[in-house]
């Protein structure tokens, strides 16, 4: 793990389209398909010593779709498959225009984790299916990497500016991501 006055870089990654299938406004255990590929792509980020920090969107919440206790019996099932690999889950619950802070591309959930963890910001990323999602990372200043699967492909059209990263799918993305990381000491 390389650290800089104890601070870890983070990998912010999206949920839905990037973790776990797109399924519009999930509200059920029983519809959450973690992809096959999702625990091998967080190991390799925990073993470099990234922080795992979850930054969805929920605004089914506030369009009365489910409730905030479906969202975490989701995430919490997704802590069961994945062994606990992510170490912090941030949600925005509030609709498109609303105006919060919360709501990707805004920066208040980077800013929240910020506030919650030792985060190496310069060496931090963003990794997701949406537009809004590489606009979040590029706002911030760390690096953004394009998922294909999700909205990815669809979204691909509609950026504005180029991500540093577009891969097939979130361990592509994290193989690429580790390789532009300086090698990790050995501890
Ligand atoms: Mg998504
Ligand atoms: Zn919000």
């Amino acid at each position: 793990m390389i650290e800089n006055n104890g601070k870890r870089p983070a990998a912010f990654i999206d949920r839905d389209g990037t973790l776990i299938e797109e399924v519009n406004f999930l509200s059920s255990v029983d519809d959450l398909q973690v992809f096959s590929y999702t625990a091998e792509a967080l190991k390799l980020l925990k073993d470099r010593g990234f922080w795992i920090v979850v930054v969805t969107n929920q605004s089914g919440i506030g369009r009365g779709i489910y409730a905030e206790t479906d969202m975490h019996a989701i995430h919490e099932a997704m802590q069961a498959q994945l062994g606990g690999a992510i170490d912090a889950f941030y949600f925005c619950p509030h609709l498109p225009d609303e105006g919060c802070e919360c709501r990707k591309p805004g920066l208040g959930m980077i800013n929240f984790a910020q506030r919650d963890l030792a985060i190496d910001l310069e060496r931090s990323w963003m990794i997701g299916d949406k537009r809004i999602d590489v606009e979040t990372g590029q706002a911030a200043g760390i690096g953004s990497a394009l998922v294909l699967t999700g909205y990815g492909l669809k979204h691909l059209d509609e950026l504005l500016q180029a991500p540093d990263v577009v891969s097939e799918n979130l361990l592509q993305a994290v193989e690429r991501i580790i390789s532009s990381e300086p090698l990790a000491a050995e501890v």
